[in-house]
C-alpha cells in the first residue's frame, strides 16, 4: 500500500527521528517529496509512504501519538499532452520535478509520481494544459 500524504509536526515534535522509525519499527519506505521544518516552528513534510497496509496504519497512529497530523493528498494533478505547446514555463517552477525537460528534443513529460500537488505549474500555464482534479 502506497499514501501521499501531508504531515504537520507541532514544534516539540520538530527534533523526534520520525522518519527513522517509520522505517525501523514500521518496515514503511518514507521518500519525502517536499519539507519546510525550522527548529522551534511547527514543521510541514509532503511524504510518500509505502509498506505493508497494517504497518501503514500503525505507523499513522505512532504519528497521531506524537501529536503529528496528517492528511491524505487526495488531489491529482492531470497534464493535458494534446493541450502542453513544450513552452517549458513550468519547468523552473516545479520543486519535485515531476515536470521536466528532455532538452534534446525540447519536450516537457509529468511524472504524477513525483507530484506533491503545490499547484505552482496550474498559473505559470498559457495553455490550461495543467489542471487539478478534486
Ligand atoms: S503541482 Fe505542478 S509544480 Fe507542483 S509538483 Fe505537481 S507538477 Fe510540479
Ligand atoms: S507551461 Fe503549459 S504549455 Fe508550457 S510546457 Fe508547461 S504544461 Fe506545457
Amino acid at each position: 500500500m502506497k499514501k501521499r500524504v501531508v504531515l504537520t509536526f507541532p514544534k516539540e515534535s520538530i527534533e523526534e527521528p520520525i522518519t527513522y522509525h517509520l522505517i525501523r519499527d514500521y518496515e514503511l519506505m518514507v521518500n519525502i517529496l517536499s519539507a519546510k521544518v525550522s527548529p522551534n516552528e511547527e514543521g510541514k513534510m509532503v511524504v510518500e509512504i509505502s509498506g505493508q497496509k497494517e504497518m501503514l496504519h500503525n505507523g499513522i497512529d505512532y504519528l497521531k501519538k506524537l501529536g503529528v497530523t496528517s492528511e491524505a493528498l487526495a488531489q491529482d494533478v492531470i497534464w493535458d499532452e494534446q493541450r502542453c505547446i513544450h513552452c517549458t514555463a513550468c519547468i523552473p517552477l516545479c520543486p519535485s520535478h515531476a515536470l521536466s525537460v528532455d532538452r534534446s528534443k525540447m519536450l516537457v513529460s509529468f511524472n504524477s509520481d513525483r507530484c506533491i500537488v503545490c499547484g505552482l505549474c496550474l498559473k505559470a500555464c498559457p495553455y490550461h494544459a495543467i489542471e487539478i482534479r478534486f
